[in-house]
């Protein structure tokens, strides 16, 4: 058996715990543990500048894990595999499978050309709880609202995989004549931005178990209630070693749930049910990153502003919650979910700005760029999703910045600048007197901006607009 040969094809599974395929190669003999980078195919969806620096420090981490052995290559993985099974005696390959649409097409197309040539090749689940095609209604269609396609789909379909081991005592054999090291990928951008993640992140899949471990000491225990607050300990923080697959989330399913039975656990389970439900809405729906699921969106009055635009990106809109979010965003590389949600619907509904454009930006800019859960939540927020917030639900920053961050942990965290001003104006700087703007050191329009748009009006364009379609308001 030993001289056999399996190849494991690594892509968003960096892990060597709970790796269904990895444990089948094991069974094989050999393994040839190898790494794409592919661009080519990914066409529009190659990753976005922080996806490429979590993957450089992941691999990294990976090929540690491996002793060394993990053989890494760019370019079209068709012709990649072709060419290392015209060198090295292949028996057989194993990957874990990935549910982009340009994924499926490509990896139907290469299976059906490495079976031919009579090499065994298998696919296995090693990303989601239930695969898309798994959840059905009773009558065959799929389920467009989140609550029943988990409450009546989900908790109803048959138990999530228990997680497996790592294989032990396995051999993995190095590619040396063709394998690139991995700064030879280039995933690093020029100037080294990427090290101030450092003080954020532990990238790898120890990372995502000491993380997980963080979690479940100071987080978990109010998770319900405090994930709402973006200056407290109360969420994860797991989204891009999810994304990478450095933890599996039946790791997190099982783990989580022999820890407690209550609303917490319950809660945290439900949203790695809305990752679920948004891989689902892919799957039905492959041109959901482009496409408005509700057409009459398809004639919404965008307007096109790069003034706006650039001022949302770099955080400097004067509006200092949605500021302190976009500035999250930009330093860590992550985004409290109450910030997506507040950040999205000031571009979309404020700034009156096509979604595309939030949706390309969190693209290049999240760790976590996952685009299942980012299509899905662009679609949301701009109400034209399946299971959408209703467009004439207009996130206020004000508000939401009084009842989320009542101490202004947060925005004097993103925002030095307004550190002094008492938390009655740090919502609203444009509304605080002359003299307590001097006195915390505050001048609008040359200290931090006055605030790109009027919060009352442009709600009322917003509504305006949406009214254009036809629609009527409740
Ligand atoms: C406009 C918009 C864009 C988003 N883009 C992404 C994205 O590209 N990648 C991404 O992973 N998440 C995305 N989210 C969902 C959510 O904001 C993040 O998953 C969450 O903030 C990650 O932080 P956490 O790990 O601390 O979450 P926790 O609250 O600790 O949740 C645990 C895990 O559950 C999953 N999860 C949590 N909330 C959601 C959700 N609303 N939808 C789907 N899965 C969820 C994630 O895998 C997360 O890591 C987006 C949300 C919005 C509103």
């Amino acid at each position: 058996m030993a001289d056999k040969l399996a190849i494991h094809w690594f892509r968003q599974d960096l892990r060597l715990s709970d790796n269904p395929a990895l444990v089948h190669a094991a069974k094989i003999g050999r393994i040839l543990p190898i790494y794409i980078l592919d661009d080519e195919t990914a066409g529009k969806h190659r990753m976005g500048q922080a996806s490429r620096c979590w993957l450089h420090h992941s691999l990294r981490s990976l090929n540690e894990s491996l002793g060394g052995k993990l053989s890494i290559y760019q370019g079209n993985p068709q012709t990649i595999l072709n060419d290392i099974l015209k060198r090295l005696d292949v028996d057989a390959i194993f990957w874990n499978r990935c549910y982009e649409p340009w994924r499926i097409d490509r990896d139907a197309l290469i299976k059906e050309t490495i079976a031919r040539k009579n090499i065994a090749v298998e696919s296995f689940n090693g990303s989601l709880l239930w695969e898309p095609w798994a959840i059905k209604k009773n009558d065959g269609t799929h389920y467009k609202v989140f609550t029943p396609f988990y409450r009546k789909g989900c908790l109803q379909a048959s138990e999530p995989r228990q997680p497996l081991s790592a294989p032990l005592g396995v051999h993995y054999q190095y590619d040396s004549q063709k394998s690139l090291n991995i700064d030879q990928l280039g995933l690093l951008p020029t100037i080294r931005w990427d090290k101030q993640l450092e003080a954020h992140w532990n990238i790898g899949e120890d990372g995502a178990h000491g993380r997980l471990q963080k979690f479940i000491g100071s987080g978990l225990v109010n998770y319900k209630e405090g994930r709402n607050f973006p200056a407290k300990p109360f969420v994860s923080r797991l989204s891009p070693h999810i994304h990478f697959g450095e933890i599996s989330p039946n790791q997190l399913w099982y783990l989580i749930r022999t820890l407690a039975d209550n609303k917490d656990v319950d809660h945290f389970c439900s949203e790695l049910g809305w990752r679920e439900f948004s891989y689902g809405q892919l799957y039905n729906n492959p041109e959901l990153p482009f496409k408005n699921l509700q057409q009459k969106f398809d004639n919404f009055p965008w307007t096109e502003n790069q003034e706006y635009l650039r001022a949302w990106q770099e955080g400097q809109t004067g509006v200092p919650m949605v500021d302190a979010g976009m500035r999250e965003l930009w330093q860590t590389g992550y985004m409290h979910n109450r910030l997506r949600m507040i950040v999205g619907s000031f571009l979309v509904k404020n700034l009156c700005l096509h979604w595309h454009h939030g949706e390309r930006w969190f693209w290049d800019t999240l760790l976590d760029a996952d685009l299942a859960i980012n299509s899905t939540g662009w679609q949301w927020i701009a109400g034209c999703g399946a299971d959408a917030a209703p467009f004439f639900r207009i996130f206020n920053p004000v508000t939401q910045g009084l009842k989320f961050d009542p101490d202004g942990d947060y925005i004097r965290r993103y925002i030095p600048e307004l550190t002094k001003l008492p938390n009655k104006y740090l919502f609203c700087p444009w509304e605080a007197p002359e003299s307590i703007l001097q006195e915390a050191g505050v001048s609008l329009g040359r200290t931090y901006p006055q605030p790109i748009v009027d919060i009352k009006q442009s709600r009322e364009a917003a509504l305006e607009a949406f009214r254009s379609l036809g629609q009527r308001l409740p």
